[in-house]
C-alpha cells in the first residue's frame, strides 16, 4: 500500500488542503466531492481546468451495454451498468481582462479549499497574478442540498485587486463533457462516449435548460441553471443553449477593491418513464424552490440538517487529532452517500467518482446500513426499500439459476445483476444474507412494523427461501451449502463458507419469526406452517467447518488443508496479488484478500467462544493481506475484543486514512463509502463493544493507550444514548426518549433522563503475544 500524506491540517470539522493540492487533482476531486445521496459532483475547479476527472453522477442515472465475454456460460448476465457522467453544471470561467484565469499559468500566490463537515460546503480561496500582472482573488462556495435534494448551488466572487479590471464569467451547462475511457473492452468504452443524447435546449435571461437522453438504457435526464448576479456597475449578459452547451455570459468592469458575485443554482431531474417536458418542468420547479429559498437560506438548511446528523453520529475522540479529523471526514462521505438517495442504492463509491462503474454491492447492507441504522435510520430504511424494489429482479435471477426465493446481484445499479465473473459475483450469494441481516437490525433498532410489514418480511423470506433451496443435508444429517465464494475473494466456489452459513442461518430464523410476527404476510407470500418449520430445521444443522487438529474454525471447508501463501517471497509491490498472480493460485492456498471468519466472528459472535475468538484471530491475521478495504474495520472490531487493543488501534486508522492517505492508490476514482464507514464500526463495535442482541444494546468498553476518551451516540427506537469512554470507566446517558435498558459487560443498566450511569472498565488486554501478519502487512503502527 502506497501511503502519501497530505499535508493538511487537522482541524477538527473540517479538511483543508493548500496550494500543494494543484498537483495532486485526482485525488482531491474524490475527497472533496459533495453529495446528497441522489446527485452528486466531483470537487473540480470551478474553472474546470485543471482537471483529472470531472464528474457529475445522478443516483441510478446509467447507460447498458454487452457485457465481455470470451467464453459465455448459462446464467451470464448480458449487459453491464456503468453510471454517467451526466451535465457538469458546476463549471464557471473566468477571464481576467483578456486571460483566461487558469492557475497553470501565471502565478497562484495562495489557494485554499475547506470541506466543512458541519457546513456542509466546499470553500475555495485562490489569489493568482496573471502572467501579464493582473492580481485577482476568487472565492467561491458551494453545496449540494441536504434539504433540496434535486438542487446543486455555487457562489462565485472575485476581486479585482491592485486595479480596476474588465471581467468576463462564462457559467456552463456542459454534457458530454470528454473524459478518460473508463474501460479497455471498445464496446464498453462505444457505449460510454458522448453516452448523452442531446433532446432539447432552451436558454432565456439568466436561465437556461439541457434535456438529454442515454442511448440504450432509455433514461432520460435535465439539467437546468438559473443566477443572481451582484455588481456595482453596468453588467453585458448573453445566454445561449446548443445540444450539449449551455453558457451565461456576463462582462462587467469592476473598480479595484470591489467585487463581482454570481449565484449558480442548477437543478437536475431524471426518470425513466418522465416525459422531456416533465422532466424540464421538474427541474424549473426545483430551481424556483431554490431561487425562493435563496443562497443564505441553502446555507442555512444545510446547516440545520448537518446539526440533526451530528447530534447523533458524531464521534469525539481524545488524544489523536489527525484521527478525530478523519473520523468526521469519514461519517460525513457516509451520509453524503446515504442521506436522500431514498428508493436508490447506495453505491460502493457513493457519488464521488467512476470507480466499479458506479455499482453497489453488498458494502451497503454490511458496512453502511449499521452506520445508518444507529444515527440516521430513515436513509437506513430508504436504502433497504431500495433492495425491496429490485426483488422481482431477485426473484427472476433465483429463478434463472434453478433456485428458489430471491438472488440478489453481487453488482448493480438498478437490480439486475451486472458481475461478469461467476466465481467473485453471483457465487457470492452471501449478499442476500446480508440485506436479510440489515432488514433484521433496521427492524429491530427501530421498532418499524409499517416497514416489518410492508418490506421486511418479504424480503426475509425470498432470502430464506434461497438458502433452503441453495442447501442440503448431508448423510450425517448436516446442513451444507456448497459451491459458493464468501466474502474473502481470494478463495472462491467453497464447500460451507463460514460467514456464508452463519449468515444464512441467522436469515432462516429471522424469517420463520417474522412470519410469526405477519401471518398475513406470510400467508399471501404463499407460507406453509411446514415452511419456517423446515427452515429452522436447516438453521439447526448448519454445518460450520471446525479443523479439530489444530483448534480453528475453517473459513471454508477443508481451507486449513490447503498449502501456504509463500508470503516471505511475495514483495511489496506484487500487492493486490489479483492483479499479479492468477486466481487459480490464490484460490487454492491459505492467503485471505479480506475478512471473512473474522467478519463472522463479529456479525455472529454469537456462534463463537471467548477462546475461539482469540485462536481464530491469530490464526487468519496470519494470512490475511488486506487487499480490500473492507478489512480493516472488521479487523480492527476482533483486535478489540480479543484484547489487542493497539492493534486494533492501528486497523481503525487504516480505516479511518484510506481515502485521506489514498492507502489503496485508488481514491481518484472515488472514496470508499464501505471503509469509511467501518471507521464508525471500529469505534464503536471495536472500542465501545457494542452488540445488538435483538434491539437489546450491550457495551464491553475498552480503550487503546493512545485514546483518552472516546465518545459516541446511538439511536435506538425513540431513544439517543451517549456512551462515554476514558481508560477506566464508561458514562452511558440517555440524551432524549425513554428510559432504555442496555448492558456493560452483562450487567444490565437503565438509563434514564435524570441520571447518568458509570461503570468501571476492567482490564482487558490479551496476555497472549500480539498476532502477526504476513509479512509486510503489518499495519502501520499508529502513533498520534
Ligand atoms: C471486495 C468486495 C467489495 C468490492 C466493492 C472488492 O475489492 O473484495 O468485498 O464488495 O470490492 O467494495
Amino acid at each position: 500500500m502506497t501511503e502519501v500524506r497530505n499535508k493538511g491540517d487537522t482541524q477538527p470539522w473540517s479538511l483543508r488542503r493548500r496550494k500543494h493540492e494543484l498537483t495532486a487533482l485526482e485525488r482531491t476531486e474524490s475527497l472533496f466531492a459533495l453529495s446528497n445521496g441522489h446527485i452528486g459532483i466531483r470537487g473540480t475547479l470551478e474553472e474546470g481546468e485543471p482537471r483529472a476527472l470531472p464528474g457529475t453522477y445522478l443516483n441510478g442515472f446509467h447507460e447498458q451495454h454487452p457485457l465481455p465475454y470470451a467464453e459465455t456460460g448459462y446464467g451470464d448476465p448480458e449487459d453491464g451498468q456503468t453510471m454517467v457522467n451526466a451535465t457538469d453544471g458546476k463549471i464557471i470561467r473566468l477571464l481576467v481582462e483578456d486571460e483566461p484565469f487558469d492557475v497553470r499559468y501565471g502565478e497562484t500566490t495562495s489557494h485554499e479549499r475547506v470541506l466543512d463537515f458541519r457546513a456542509g460546503t466546499l470553500t475555495r480561496s485562490t489569489e493568482w497574478i496573471s502572467p501579464t500582472g493582473r492580481r485577482v482573488l476568487v472565492r467561491s462556495q458551494r453545496l449540494v442540498s441536504f434539504t433540496q435534494r434535486a438542487v446543486m448551488a455555487l457562489r462565485y466572487e472575485v476581486w479585482p485587486l491592485d486595479a480596476d479590471m474588465q471581467l468576463v464569467v462564462q457559467s456552463d451547462l456542459l454534457a458530454n463533457e470528454p473524459i478518460a475511457p473508463q474501460s479497455n473492452d471498445p464496446r464498453v468504452s462505444m457505449a460510454l462516449d458522448a453516452p448523452l443524447v442531446a433532446e432539447f435546449a432552451d436558454a432565456r435571461e439568466y436561465h437556461a435548460v439541457l434535456n438529454h437522453r442515454t442511448r440504450n438504457s432509455r433514461l432520460r435526464m435535465a439539467a437546468a441553471m438559473d443566477h443572481r448576479i451582484e455588481t456595482p456597475h453596468g453588467l453585458r449578459t448573453d445566454i445561449s443553449a446548443e445540444t450539449d452547451l449551455a453558457r451565461l455570459s456576463l462582462a462587467v468592469d469592476v473598480p479595484c477593491g470591489e467585487r463581482l458575485c454570481v449565484t449558480k443554482y442548477v437543478g437536475y431531474g431524471w426518470s425513466a418513464r418522465r416525459s422531456a417536458p416533465a422532466l424540464r418542468a421538474q427541474v424549473d420547479a426545483a430551481l424556483a424552490g431554490a431561487l425562493q429559498t435563496g443562497w443564505e437560506g441553502l446555507l442555512e438548511e444545510q446547516r440545520d440538517y448537518l446539526a440533526e446528523f451530528w447530534s447523533a453520529a458524531d464521534i469525539e475522540l481524545h488524544g489523536d487529532a489527525e484521527l478525530q479529523q478523519a473520523v468526521r471526514f469519514a461519517l460525513f462521505h457516509v451520509l453524503q452517500a446515504g442521506a436522500r438517495g431514498e428508493s436508490r442504492a447506495i453505491p460502493g463509491k457513493g457519488l464521488t467518482g467512476p470507480g466499479y462503474e458506479g455499482h453497489a454491492f453488498w458494502d451497503t447492507e454490511t458496512f453502511v446500513l449499521p452506520v445508518l441504522t444507529y444515527t440516521m435510520p430513515d436513509a437506513a430504511r430508504d436504502a433497504l426499500r431500495w433492495r425491496y424494489s429490485t426483488l422481482d429482479k431477485a426473484r427472476q435471477r433465483a429463478r434463472l439459476l434453478g433456485q428458489r426465493g430471491a438472488a440478489f446481484p453481487w453488482r448493480s445499479i438498478d437490480g439486475a445483476e451486472c458481475s461478469a465473473y461467476w466465481p467473485a459475483g453471483t457465487a457470492a450469494f452471501h449478499v442476500s444474507a446480508d440485506v436479510a441481516d440489515a432488514v433484521s437490525r433496521y427492524f429491530a433498532a427501530s421498532g418499524d412494523s409499517r416497514f416489518d410489514v410492508e418490506y421486511g418480511t418479504e424480503i426475509l423470506v425470498e432470502t430464506a427461501r434461497l438458502w433452503h433451496s441453495l442447501g442440503h443435508y448431508d448423510s450425517e444429517g448436516n446442513y451444507r451449502i456448497d459451491g459458493v465464494t464468501g466474502p474473502d475473494e481470494y478463495t472462491a466456489v467453497a464447500d460451507n463458507n463460514a460467514y456464508t452459513n452463519l449468515m444464512a442461518q441467522r436469515n432462516l430464523r429471522e424469517a420463520a419469526r417474522a412470519c410469526a410476527r405477519n401471518p398475513s404476510v406470510a400467508g399471501m407470500l404463499g407460507v406453509e406452517v411446514q415452511e419456517p418449520e423446515a427452515w429452522h430445521e436447516a438453521a439447526d444443522h448448519m454445518f460450520v467447518p471446525f479443523d479439530e487438529a489444530i483448534g480453528v474454525h475453517q473459513q471454508s471447508s477443508e481451507f486449513t488443508t490447503h498449502a501456504e501463501w509463500g508470503f516471505d517471497e511475495t514483495g511489496e509491490s506484487d500487492y493486490p496479488l489479483l492483479l499479479h498472480y492468477p486466481y487459480f493460485d490464490l484460490y487454492r492456498k491459505q492467503v485471505v484478500k479480506q475478512a471473512d471468519l473474522v467478519l463472522a466472528m463479529y456479525l455472529r459472535g454469537d456462534a463463537f467462544d471467548a477462546r475461539q475468538k482469540e485462536d481464530n484471530f491469530i490464526y487468519y491475521e496470519a494470512r490475511t493481506v488486506r487487499d480490500s478495504s473492507l478489512s480493516a474495520a472488521p479487523q480492527a472490531v476482533l483486535a478489540a475484543e480479543t484484547g489487542f487493543l493497539d492493534l486494533a488501534y492501528d486497523y481503525f486508522a487504516e480505516a479511518c486514512l484510506t481515502d485521506l492517505h489514498d492507502l489503496h492508490d485508488n481514491v481518484s476514482q472515488g472514496v470508499h463509502i464501505g471503509s469509511l464507514a467501518g471507521a464508525w464500526t471500529s469505534a464503536v463495535a471495536g472500542f465501545g463493544g457494542m452488540r445488538d442482541h435483538d434491539g437489546y444494546l450491550s457495551f464491553a468498553p475498552r480503550l487503546p493507550s493512545a485514546l483518552e476518551q472516546l465518545t459516541f451516540r446511538l439511536r435506538m427506537r425513540e431513544s439517543l444514548v451517549e456512551v462515554q469512554i476514558t481508560p477506566d470507566w464508561a458514562t452511558y446517558r440517555l440524551l432524549s426518549g425513554q428510559p432504555l435498558e442496555l448492558a456493560h459487560y452483562g450487567d444490565p443498566i437503565v438509563v434514564t433522563p435524570d441520571e447518568a450511569v458509570s461503570k468501571p472498565v476492567p482490564l482487558s488486554g490479551s496476555a497472549r503475544p500480539e498476532p502477526e501478519q504476513p509479512s509486510g502487512r503489518r499495519p502501520r503502527r499508529r502513533t498520534p
